[in-house]
């Protein structure tokens, strides 16, 4: 059996300062070792539980957090950015099941560390068939599209409630941060996450093998919806001609299934970024 992992940073325990996130950051190695030692727990219990192939899709940011050196054979890592279906790149490889770590809440939430959606640099909103969604909602309904059910969520406790028990209440989840506020989080000790998630993990492998977990889809064709932050991002989002302005920070546009919809939204995303880049240059 074939498990994919995709790991975040900003849902991950001890995660909570912008120091944590960044290539230059000042806490950054403390957040590396942290997502290295979690995803390798994860390996090794899924790897105890039959999975003899192990696929991490390294999914924050720059997407080359985790330290590479201690991975164990049956893990192979996509590393790096831009790539087809960013943070779910490689869940389309016959993988059996999907695991996100480290997911955290979409933009707006309350009292929950880092709560944005894909971009905090441009996104307000993105719908999906009328749903707004997280991380957690878009990545499923893409790992979905591929037939792969998620069956273990990891990370803030807000998304879980949010968003994991609504739409996916098969999934088995472990808490690994109760949030006190968007920098601020309360988190278990690293002890009592490892036998959480060696718990769930068994848990997750049961009910997968018992065919008491669905991949998650989303209807077909898909109607798709982003709020940017600043209206010159819609400006520029406007350009191709599948788009429709609808208001100031809004557009929509049709696909014929999530994933082509997933990369339409990667490259407005990229777009927004540039166009950033361009104001800056313009100063
Ligand atoms: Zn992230």
């Amino acid at each position: 059996m074939k498990a994919f992992i995709s790991i975040d940073l900003e849902g991950l325990p001890f995660i909570v300062i912008p120091g944590h996130l960044s290539l230059k950051g000042s806490l950054y190695s403390e957040a590396r070792e942290i997502a290295t030692k979690i995803a390798l727990i994860v390996a090794d219990e899924l790897n105890k539980n039959g999975f003899d192939e192990i696929l991490i899709a390294d999914s924050h940011g720059p997407m080359v957090n985790l330290k590479v050196d201690k991975l164990p054979e049956y893990v192979e890592i996509v590393r790096g950015n831009p790539r087809p279906v960013s943070m779910v790149a490689g869940v389309e490889e016959d993988c059996d099941v999907a695991i996100f770590l480290g997911y955290h809440s979409k933009f707006g939430t309350a009292k929950s560390t880092f709560d944005h959606t894909y971009s905090s640099r441009s996104i307000h909103k993105f719908v999906i068939n009328g749903v707004p969604v997280s991380e957690f909602l878009l990545n499923s309904y893409a790992a979905g599209f591929y037939n792969v059910p998620v069956i273990l969520v990891a990370g803030d406790a807000q998304l879980l409630k949010d968003d994991v028990e609504q739409h996916t209440p098969w999934v088995e989840t472990v808490v690994f941060k109760q949030s006190l506020s968007r920098v601020s989080a309360k988190s278990p000790s690293m002890i009592k996450i490892e036998a959480d998630l060696r718990e769930a993990i068994t848990k997750a492998v049961v009910n997968f093998k018992e065919n008491k977990v669905q991949p998650l889809k989303t209807e077909e064709p898909v109607k798709a919806s982003i709020s940017f932050i600043v209206s010159h991002f819609a400006d520029v989002a406007e350009l191709l001609p599948i788009v429709e302005r609808t208001d100031g920070l809004t557009v929509e546009y049709p696909a014929n299934n999530i994933i082509e919809a997933y990369k339409i939204f990667q490259v407005l995303v990229y777009a927004a970024s540039g166009v950033a880049g361009l104001l800056e240059w313009l100063q």
